[in-house]
């Protein structure tokens, strides 16, 4: 079978032949992939600044947003069977004894590092035809989100990061009562989005679906499509080139969250001067070498306690966040059919992996299909 991979000794990417894999332990099911989205972690890995071979192996099968279809299950597999579409989780649980994040199933909070990401480190990923794994990190997919489930993985990030504010907020302002339904938990409240990207778009998205009155910053102007697709879905667009941060503080009032998709050290700071009072700032962005910057600290800390905020990271998503993905996914596809279907930039063949995942994006989230047979979108040239 094919299988698209990365070699860091002799820094080649190339699409290579392997054995089909085999089922060997009773809980693995075989999957057949179908669609898997490619994005900036693929470009590092590529580039040889980012991910790690399996020990043992002088590749790395790359490939981690992945939406596949299982063909044969182990005789202990209980949830799935031949026939389901579903989305893999990425990250696998290290092997320590003590680490209790792990040891729960929450692997996305491993403390010791040691966990292995598949498509990523340590682990092969799901840029090839065949791939075996374990039942228990299967996410399934409803079959009516065939064509945008690819979109599930980039979209957890959001998903986790509303749910742990959700959890903070009924325990500090505006004390959201536990039974507020999804939609309403940021009504009244404003959120500002960071970037638009994939993350930031998706995250764009689960903002106004929770009610958020929802601005999205950027440099781009217009006219850009990603631009039109924040109007689309109801989200104010306000690009850098024409509004400060001073600017958006006035216009959107108190910013009670900021989701930070761009991975840029000198907008996050900026950014968070105007994050308003009891807010909540999540980082997503994991930022490469960056010139050092001048902060001021000092106003930083007296703003923070001052006006009780939150500052939180967040990274890698657990079960909890796929199922709440893809129900948001087809809330989305209900409510914005045209601008969820203009997420997806196009679907192209394996052998056009490593230059699509080099190039500059030609849209917004470019998918490698390998499933051209099922009458899917043949592939753009
Ligand atoms: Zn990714
Ligand atoms: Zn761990």
């Amino acid at each position: 079978m094919k299988a698209v991979a990365v070699f860091p000794g002799s820094r080649e990417i190339k699409v290579i032949e392997q054995e089909d894999p085999r089922i060997s332990q009773p809980d693995e099911v075989m999957l057949q992939t179908l669609d898997v989205g490619i994005c900036g972690t693929d470009k590092e890995i590529c580039t040889f600044e980012y991910g790690t071979p399996p020990p043992g192996d002088d590749y790395l099968v790359i490939g981690h947003e992945s939406l596949a279809e299982v063909v044969a299950a182990g005789s202990a597999v209980e949830r799935l069977q031949p026939g389901d579409l579903v989305v893999p989780s990425v990250r696998r649980p290290c092997f320590h004894s003590g680490c209790l994040a792990c040891r729960s199933g929450h692997q996305d909070y491993c403390y010791t590092g040691d966990f292995r990401e598949r498509g990523i480190k340590e682990a092969h990923g799901y840029l090839a035809e065949y791939v075996v794994d374990n039942e228990r990190h299967m996410n399934l997919v409803p079959p009516d989100l065939r064509e945008i489930a690819v979109l599930t993985e980039p979209l957890t990030i959001a998903e986790k990061a509303l749910g742990q504010i959700s959890w903070m907020m009924r325990h500090r302002p505006p004390w959201l009562d536990p039974q507020t339904p999804g939609e309403d938990r940021g009504r009244g409240l404003s959120a500002l989005v960071l970037g638009v990207g994939p993350v930031g778009l998706l995250g764009a998205m689960a903002m106004v679906s929770a009610g958020f009155s929802t601005y999205v910053y950027s440099r781009e102007v217009p006219p850009n499509p990603r631009i039109d697709l924040v109007a689309a879905i109801g989200a104010t667009y306000v690009s850098t080139q024409a509004a400060t941060f001073a600017d958006l503080a006035e216009r959107a009032g108190n910013i009670d969250l900021v989701y930070e998709a761009v991975g840029h050290s000198h907008f996050a700071l900026e950014a968070l001067r105007v994050l308003g009072t009891n807010g909540i700032f999540v980082l997503t962005g994991v930022p490469g070498l960056q010139a050092f910057i001048e902060a001021d600290p000092a106003r930083l800390m007296r703003d923070m306690v001052l006006k009780n905020q939150v500052l939180l990271g967040t990274v890698n998503a657990g079960p909890d966040d796929f199922a709440s993905a893809l129900r948001n996914l087809d809330l989305f596809r209900r409510r914005w059919p045209e601008a969820v279907q203009t997420l997806i930039a196009g679907r192209y063949p394996p052998e056009r992996a490593t230059e699509l995942i080099l190039g500059r994006p030609a849209g917004i989230k470019t998918v490698i299909a390998f499933d051209f047979r099922s009458g899917q979108q043949e592939a753009v040239t």
